[in-house]
């Protein structure tokens, strides 16, 4: 049922919008004229607003989260799907190369597959249950901004308006067929530390080296993956300002991640409390701040969400495909957190925030196929 070159087409038409992360306008302008034009009410809420104290764009380069509905006419619960309308960077001037199968990104840019494959295959689904006059639930559709910089639009939706109880995001890397039932907490943090400048060749042992317990701090804390289900990474340090002053100041910033989300929390405790420890016996000062950016979700496999997805798939008659733990977020760690049980959904992308992004066209036919049957089975 599934037209593959209008499949295609929108797809190369939705990559050629410049939407990276907080520059959605475009693009989100574009899938409100279509969701209405399909029958859909559509509605978009402030994010951009809310989310511009997280950088310097003007938030009318960037969209909130577009919103739709379509009532349904067979029994049966309301289904939300969703996917994001933005890329990382660089997703500018993005041109695809197609070769028989495959579909890659020319090297210049990522291809934007993530997450437009996601957006493409829910298109597909809702021109063809309107063109085929087919008989469909209850269709709850959010298309979510500014997913990649740790889901800063599904952070800030107001889940009240959602009718659904199950939600499928599409946004999942790797084999299509496969989805993801659970997913971990991610927390950004930023320890910094004020020792005492001094002159480097007068009198350095006046000063208290910010550098120097900062390495210290990175040395005593175990990073890397420091459990089976939990990392922790230190990701950027700065500090000092001359050669010939004992630095008074440093900074790291890093993440932490784990399927747990008390065992995340208990490594920005291990951080903090070697800080206050080695700041204590230098007598330097200290400051350490942190995000909760997404937590952590498990969807249980009797929940519906999953055992709808097991019944398309049977319909389908797709019996290679897996349910499996990722370690990336995703909006669905938004709606699992509010309620809307959840689960990420493979839309055909690979090699996703790298130049070297690619999908098979096969796989992206049979994501549109999966999406179609999750709102009419
Ligand atoms: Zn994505």
């Amino acid at each position: 049922m599934i037209n593959k070159e209008r499949l295609l087409n929108e797809f190369l038409n939705l990559i050629s919008f410049d939407a990276e992360s907080y520059h959605e306008r475009e693009i989100a302008d574009y899938l409100k004229n279509e969701l209405n034009n399909l029958g859909f009410s559509v509605d978009e809420d402030d994010a951009n607003v809310k989310n511009a104290i997280y950088h310097n764009f003007d938030p009318k380069l960037s969209s909130g989260n577009i919103y739709a509905f379509k009532k349904g006419n067979v029994k049966g619960e309301p289904i939300l799907l969703s996917a994001h309308l933005d890329t990382v960077s660089p997703g500018k001037n993005k041109k695809a190369i197609i070769e028989n199968n495959l579909v890659k990104s020319d090297g210049s840019s990522v291809l934007g597959s993530d997450d437009a494959t996601g957006i493409a295959s829910i298109l597909e689904a809702l021109r063809v249950i309107k063109e085929k006059n087919l008989k469909h639930h209850d269709i709850e559709i959010i298309f979510f901004t500014s997913e990649e910089p740790y889901c800063k639009g599904s952070k800030v939706f107001d889940y009240k308006k959602i009718k659904s109880k199950v939600g499928y995001v599409f946004d999942l890397s790797g084999k299509v067929g496969n989805i993801a039932i659970s997913a971990p907490s991610i927390i950004s943090f930023k320890a910094e530390i004020f020792g005492k400048a001094s002159h480097a060749g007068f009198n350095p042992e006046d000063g208290i080296s910010a550098i120097l317990l900062l390495s210290k701090l990175i040395n005593n804390v175990k990073s890397g993956r420091v459990a089976n289900d939990t990392t922790l990474n230190f990701g950027v340090i700065s500090g000092g300002s001359l050669n010939n002053i004992v630095p008074d100041y440093s900074y790291v910033t890093g993440e932490i991640r784990s399927s747990i989300h008390n065992k995340a929390i208990h490594e920005l405790k291990i951080i903090e409390n070697e800080l206050m420890r080695l700041t204590k016996e230098y007598n330097a000062l200290y400051d350490f701040k942190y995000d909760i950016e997404i937590e952590a979700y498990r969807v249980d496999i009797d929940e519906l969400v999953i055992k709808r997805y097991k019944k398309v798939m049977d319909n389908l008659n797709i019996k290679d495909y897996e349910l499996i733990n990722t370690f990336g977020g995703s909006d669905g760690n938004n709606l699992n957190k509010y309620g809307i049980k959840s689960v990420v959904v493979a839309n055909a992308m690979n090699n996703c925030h790298s130049k070297d992004e690619y999908f098979y066209l096969d796989d992206f036919y049979k994501s549109a196929l999966i999406a179609l049957h999750l709102i009419i089975d």
